[in-house]
Parts: C-alpha cells; sequence; structure tokens
C-alpha cells in the first residue's frame, strides 16, 4: 500500500513551477490538506527548459498584474524558504523595429505606469547604451523595464515546493496520476500509479 492518504481536499497533477505555485498559495491561505503528485520529477516538465525571463509588460491588465505580483513574489521567495531561487532584478529592454510596435510597446507602457511599474520609453541610442552590443540600425524605439529580471525556474520550482511542504503540503514524485475520476461533471478524485500500487485521492 502506499502511504498517501486515500482523501485529501486537494489533489495537484503535476510538479512543474505552477502546481508548485499553487501548492505554495494553497498553503499561504492555509489549504494545507494538498497533495501534489508528479509523474516524474519535480521540474521535469517545460519548467526545465525555460529561460527564466521574468517580464511585467503585458497585453492586458490582468496579466500584467499577474506580472507584477509575480516579480514581487520571487523578490521575497528566498527568504520565506530558505531555498535560493537565483532571481536578479536586472532590467530589461524590448525594442520595435517598426513603428506599429513601438506603438504597441508604449501603449503597454503607459498601461504599466498605471500599476505604478516603472518603465521608461527610450530611443535607439538608449538602447545602443544600455546594451552595447546590439545593432540598432534598424530600431526605431524600446522600452526599459528596471524592476524586470531572470530566475532559476528548476531553483524556484523548487522554493515553491520547499515553501509548501513547509506549510504541510504533501509532494510525492513518481506517482502518475492515472485517472481523473468524477461525478456529474465534477472532479471527485484522481487514481494513480505510485511505485509500481495503484492508489486512489479524493476530492479533487
Ligand atoms: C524553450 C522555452 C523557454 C521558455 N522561457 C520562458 C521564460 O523565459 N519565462 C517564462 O515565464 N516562461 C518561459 N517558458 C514557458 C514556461 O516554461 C512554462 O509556461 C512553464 O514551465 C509551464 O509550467 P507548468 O507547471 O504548467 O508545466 P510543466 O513544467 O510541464 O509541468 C507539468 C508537470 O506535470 C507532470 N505531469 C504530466 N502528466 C502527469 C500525470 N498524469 N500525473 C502526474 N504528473 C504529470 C509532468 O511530468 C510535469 O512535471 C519557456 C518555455 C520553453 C519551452
Amino acid at each position: 500500500m502506499t502511504d498517501l492518504p486515500a482523501h485529501a481536499r486537494v489533489v495537484i497533477v503535476g510538479g512543474g513551477i505552477v502546481g508548485c505555485s499553487v501548492a505554495y498559495h494553497l498553503a499561504l491561505r492555509g489549504v494545507t490538506d494538498v497533495v501534489l503528485l508528479e509523474r516524474s520529477e519535480l521540474t521535469s516538465g517545460t519548467t526545465w527548459h525555460a529561460a527564466g525571463l521574468v517580464g511585467q509588460l503585458r497585453a492586458t491588465h490582468n496579466l500584467t498584474r499577474l506580472a507584477q505580483y509575480t516579480t514581487e513574489l520571487f523578490a521575497t521567495l528566498e527568504a520565506d524558504t530558505g531555498q535560493a531561487t537565483g532571481f536578479q532584478q536586472r532590467g530589461s529592454v524590448s525594442v520595435a523595429t517598426t513603428e506599429a510596435r513601438f506603438e504597441e510597446l508604449k501603449r503597454g507602457a503607459s498601461m504599466a505606469r498605471v500599476f505604478g511599474l516603472a518603465v521608461n520609453v527610450i530611443t535607439a541610442g538608449e538602447v545602443k547604451e544600455m546594451v552595447p552590443l546590439a545593432n540598432v540600425d534598424d530600431v526605431v524605439g524600446g522600452v526599459h523595464l528596471p524592476g524586470d529580471g531572470v530566475t532559476n525556474p528548476v531553483d524556484t520550482t523548487r522554493a515553491f515546493a520547499k515553501g509548501a511542504r513547509a506549510r504541510g503540503v504533501i509532494i510525492r514524485e513518481h506517482a502518475r496520476v492515472e485517472r481523473i475520476l468524477t461525478e456529474h461533471g465534477r472532479a471527485v478524485g484522481v487514481t494513480y500509479l505510485l511505485d509500481g500500487e495503484v492508489g486512489a485521492a479524493g476530492e479533487v
């Protein structure tokens, strides 16, 4: 028999950065009757391939707010969990090579300012000053966000997992969810394969 509980209030399928972040945020809000099942190892999916760029300029208000929250969170995650994340706020430069794209960047910059983000609209010459290796021959202009950064996606995911575990979440690797059980169109449980054994947990 597996040592996983037969019941959990929340079952999370997948231990990439999204699953581990959901586990962490549930735990932060006091929901700790949570089991996360990962079929392989944490971060072994798409998260492993990510470049780790953390940008705040997004196409919609909600995505901008989410990106802003993410940046603030990454700045404190290491202190909260004790797990180094590799997060560094080095800033970012986005460039436009057409007037239309430059307009789009400037619109995004205006929206970002509404949310209190530091953002500078810059000329091609200023792009060159900030990124000396850039060829700016066809650059119309750009935007610079000093608060943007880069993180290590694997270590950041581990930090979420560590923070979740510390608050009581159970995270189990090499546990493949086989089926999501439903009743009246609602997910109520899962079956999973762990160490060659079949188990079940609900509610989902
Ligand atoms: C080349 C590349 C570069 C990128 N660069 C950036 C970047 O710079 N910045 C950025 O923000 N985003 C970037 N991304 C996007 C980012 O990587 C993804 O948005 C993010 O990793 C998605 O995380 P996830 O947790 O949803 O998925 P995943 O990391 O894929 O996690 C899903 C997990 O679920 C597990 N799983 C699947 N099925 C089951 C099952 N049946 N039972 C149990 N577990 C299961 C998998 O093993 C996997 O670990 C990049 C993506 C790529 C490919």
